[in-house]
């Protein structure tokens, strides 16, 4: 069973507009508001793939029940640590084919609630054999939450997936305990690196990966590409992964959809090369939705059959 963890879930709202007028009022008919968050993304792909998840993390208020009883209502299981500040709105404005967001921080989180979250963590884990690690920490929460999660789901032999950015991946990734596997996309992982790499040339990604010896200890790096599938680094071997050219409506999201197919393979104990065909698959599907962290299976094996990995030295 895999485990997801979103630390700062939100009510997300979009405003479609033909125009966003300022200094005046706009009205908006069409609006939408669902229940979102990077690892809310992950369980919404695992559960339309038909896996077994139950999603975690802290809510609190009106928009913590509006969160809960919208996974209800998709029959996503949760479990939930309830907080006494209230969970935040983000607001996506789709106006002239832009989209303006508006992102509030989110509840501060206190210590004595860490150290809930902490314990609450950790009787989950009994259920879970991998644990998906998304987002950003709400405020108040130490920059190195995800390492204490990290040791922790370590000691108890649970693989740890990890979706982060900035400071929070760079503590994670130098701390004793490392995750299991790490997914940054190409600015992430030059950010990290301080180093850049050329997508069309794998040995620039092993050069890369080899000079750091961190990232050489965690035993799955996948970068993800975009449009250019991704490069893998898997123990000692190195793999790029071919996607074939597809219809793209919405790509927000397909980062958070690998990370479910990573998931669904690594708990399956499926094969390398096909753990990382239904990441990229399922990036993909995402990607040809007009929602954020929604796949239609129905394209699935078509896609499957027609990713390559091929290793690289
Ligand atoms: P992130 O959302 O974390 O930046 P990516 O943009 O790299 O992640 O997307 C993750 C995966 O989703 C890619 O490796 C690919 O499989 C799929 N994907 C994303 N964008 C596209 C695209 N424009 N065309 C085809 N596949 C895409």
């Amino acid at each position: 069973m895999i485990l997801t963890v979103t630390m700062n879930p939100s009510v997300d709202i979009s405003y479609p507009l033909k125009k966003l007028e300022l200094d005046t009022v706009n009205r908006v008919s069409d609006v939408r508001k669902e229940a979102g968050g990077k690892g809310l993304n992950v369980s919404r792909v695992i559960k339309l793939a038909g896996e077994k998840g139950i999603a975690t993390g802290l809510i609190g208020g009106n928009l913590g029940k509006y969160i809960t009883s919208h996974l209800d209502e998709v029959g996503i299981e949760h479990s939930f640590l309830q907080i006494a500040q209230e969970s935040r709105n983000c607001i996506a404005i789709l106006h002239e084919e832009l989209q303006t967001e508006i992102l509030e921080p989110g509840p501060e989180v206190t210590e004595q609630e860490q150290e809930q979250f902490i314990r609450h963590f950790t009787g989950l884990l009994e259920q879970a054999d991998t644990v998906t690690l998304s987002g950003s920490l709400p405020v108040g929460v130490p920059k190195d939450f995800f390492q204490t999660l990290i040791r922790i789901a370590h000691s108890r032999n649970k693989k740890v997936l990890l979706d982060c950015s900035g400071e929070c991946l760079k503590r994670a990734t130098t701390g004793a305990d490392l995750p299991y596997l790490i997914k940054p996309n190409k600015q992430e992982l030059e950010q990290l690196t301080g180093q850049s790499f050329d997508v069309d040339s794998p040995g620039t990604f092993i050069k890369l990966i080899s000079s750091h010896q961190e990232l050489q200890k965690i035993p799955w790096v996948v970068v993800s590409l975009g449009k250019n599938g991704a490069f893998a680094k898997i123990e000692d071997n190195y793999f790029t992964v071919r996607i074939p050219e597809i219809n793209v409506i919405n790509a927000v999201g397909s980062g958070d959809s690998t990370i479910a197919g990573l998931a669904v393979g690594i708990s399956n104990h499926d094969l390398p090369e096909n753990i990382l065909k239904r990441a990229m698959a399922f990036g993909m599907l995402n990607a040809m939705e007009p929602q954020t962290g929604c796949i239609n299976m129905i394209h699935f094996e078509h896609l499957f059959n027609n990713i390559s990995v091929v290793p690289c030295h």
